[in-house]
């Protein structure tokens, strides 16, 4: 294992809306992490999928971190304009065999696969080359058979046998667009990220990113996943659940009840303070070891969502 020197963590929004309660937690554990051990935190925009990118959503989350405080190091990374860098990973998995193409349509994989906590398991078909007539649409990543193993900071031990919990995974999709995890991978990898503290809905994710880690020859950073704010219905707040966005004039009682959330007990007061002040007790009080064992706490309810 690589010796860390340094502490570089990161918070990686998609645009896809305003930020809201859970992403605040989000960034304020991250964000907390790293200034509690003197390091460095950066901010990059996860718009790799186009499509789902909300007109001028990017600004107003970069505004919202802004006015709650949580400045960043460096320059904002976008990964909308990292393709060559992306292109040159899925060069080197191919040279290396690591990488096929793919020519079966999403409803094959759905018809023939298993589902799996990442989706539909993919069964293997164009694993030892495409079948005679098909066309290769997208390119998958070879699993290795072994167990990927990792120690995360409030989860514990974990282990996922990756060919049978998630199978060959997409890494260019059909439509040309890198997928996600090759993304994250290669934009964490290049940064030299250390440390990701991040929602425990990205905790599966874990095990096929470790996998592209080592198939390219990438450090794995220290893993910490954080609860999941749930609204009443017991689903994680988002732009689909109707999140309430965070209000930029007022940002001290949304900060803490994110520290509330995060189990770390700030005094009522900070409620009244400016985000600095609520900020600076908070890093000299940090401590890991107090969030909530549960993978799902119930978010603030004037922040869960707003009515239709
Ligand atoms: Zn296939």
């Amino acid at each position: 294992m690589p010796q860390y020197t340094a502490y570089l963590g990161r918070f990686a929004p998609s645009p896809t809306g305003p930020l809201h309660f859970g992403s605040l937690v989000a960034a304020v554990g991250s964000w907390l992490d790293a200034r509690a051990q003197g390091g460095q935190w950066a901010v990059r925009i996860d718009d790799v999928d186009r499509g789902r990118v909300a007109r001028g959503a990017c600004d107003d989350i970069l505004r919202t971190l802004e006015a709650f405080g949580l400045d960043w190091d460096g320059e904002i990374a976008y990964q909308s304009q990292r393709d060559p860098s992306y292109e040159q990973a899925l060069e080197a998995l191919r040279a290396a065999d690591r990488a096929f193409p793919c020519g079966c349509t999403r409803r094959e994989v759905q018809a023939s696969g298993q589902a799996g906590p990442l989706g539909f398991i993919y069964p293997g078909t164009c694993r030892e080359g495409l079948p005679p007539g098909r066309e290769a649409r997208s390119w998958r990543l070879r699993a290795h058979s072994g167990t990927i193993r990792f120690r995360d900071r409030a989860r514990g031990q974990q282990l996922i046998h990756l060919p049978d919990e998630v199978g060959d995974f997409i890494i260019r999709r059909g439509d040309g667009l890198f997928a996600y995890h090759l993304a994250m991978v290669v934009d964490d990898a290049e940064l030299g990220v250390t440390d990701v503290v991040r929602g425990g809905d990205l905790l599966p994710c874990t095990a096929p990113q470790i996998a592209l880690q080592q198939a390219l020859g990438a450090a794995t950073p220290r893993y910490m996943h954080l609860p999941v704010a749930i609204n009443d219905q017991g689903r994680k707040l988002s732009k689909q659940t109707k999140a309430v966005a965070l209000d930029r004039s007022d940002p001290a009682p949304a900060l803490h009840d994110a520290l509330t959330f995060l189990g770390q007990h700030p005094p009522t007061w900070l409620r009244r303070e400016v985000p600095a002040q609520v900020l600076a007790w908070a890093v000299d009080q940090w401590q890991p070891e107090r969030l909530p064992a549960a993978a799902t706490v119930p978010a603030p309810v004037e922040l869960r969502s707003v009515a239709d």
